[in-house]
């Protein structure tokens, strides 16, 4: 049975101080927590102090570059990452694919970098309002899926979280209906047993993103093929994480 994952997305925001006292409440949620996992991906200079300070809590980095080390300014190699005790990264989110020209190819590259360090990733995939009108929406996944996973063997890919987040959805208010995400998470965990087996495929986690908030939770977190949620907004307030991380412990699901 797969765990549910909640994880907060924080994007480019908080403060130090901020960042504190809100990884603070969101750890305290997390004590004994065993049912599921909670994360926080922060801004990277919070990683050290906020993965020190919240044992209960999954803390990762939302980027990495390929490279150990050398002259790239500005990125983040994963061994520096694992010497801050990090073992989670998100890849490959909209933002940086749209924002920072991040190709499929490079995400592909992050994950096996992330993956030879023994980082976790959560690598995400999404389509535009364009691609979704002009019915494209599976074309679009199934390739972002199939290039991340390129060269990936089994056993490690068993070891990858997949997030989708459909673009359109992002910080819009806007969410999938449970639905139409469901379709999606079916369809990935199709391509995860073609790629590589049926086994493997209902191991690897697939959380929904964009416009989680307490309120549409419960409604998507029951869908059969979706395993968790990676939250933006409602992240960077605690009462509203944490009563997602609530709502998802209510419910029971067979696989
Ligand atoms: P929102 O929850 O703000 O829509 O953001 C979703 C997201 O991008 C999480 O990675």
């Amino acid at each position: 049975m797969r765990k549910f994952f909640i994880a907060g997305n924080w994007k480019m925001n908080k403060t130090y101080d901020e960042a504190v006292q809100l990884a603070a409440a969101v750890q305290q949620r997390a004590v004994n927590e065993k049912k599921i996992n909670i994360g926080v991906f922060v801004p990277a200079p919070y990683l050290r102090e906020l993965a020190m300070a919240s044992p209960d809590l999954i803390v990762g980095a939302q980027n990495l570059y390929w490279e150990n080390a050398g002259a790239f300014t500005g990125e983040v190699s994963p061994p520096m990452l694992r010497s801050l005790g990090v073992s989670w990264t998100l890849i490959g989110h909209s933002e940086r694919r749209a924002l920072f020209g991040e190709t499929d190819e490079e995400v592909n590259k992050k994950a096996i970098a992330a993956l030879k360090h023994c980082i976790s990733p959560i690598v995400c995939v999404g389509e535009t309002l364009g691609e979704r009108e002009k019915k494209t929406t599976l074309d679009i996944i199934g390739k972002q899926v199939k290039e991340a996973f390129y060269n990936i063997p089994a056993d490690v890919a068993a070891t990858v979280t997949l997030a989708y987040e459909p673009v359109w959805a992002i910080g819009t208010g806007k969410t999938a209906t449970p639905e139409d995400a469901e379709e999606v998470h079916a369809y990935i965990r199709m391509i995860l047993a073609s790629l590589y087996s049926t086994e493997v495929s209902r191991t690897i986690r697939i959380l929904y993103g964009g416009s989680v908030k307490p309120s549409n939770a419960a409604s998507l977190l029951k869908m059969k093929n979706i395993d968790g949620a990676l939250i933006g907004g409602a992240s960077l307030n605690k009462d509203d994480f944490i009563s997602i991380c609530d709502t998802a412990l209510t419910i029971e699901k067979g696989e």
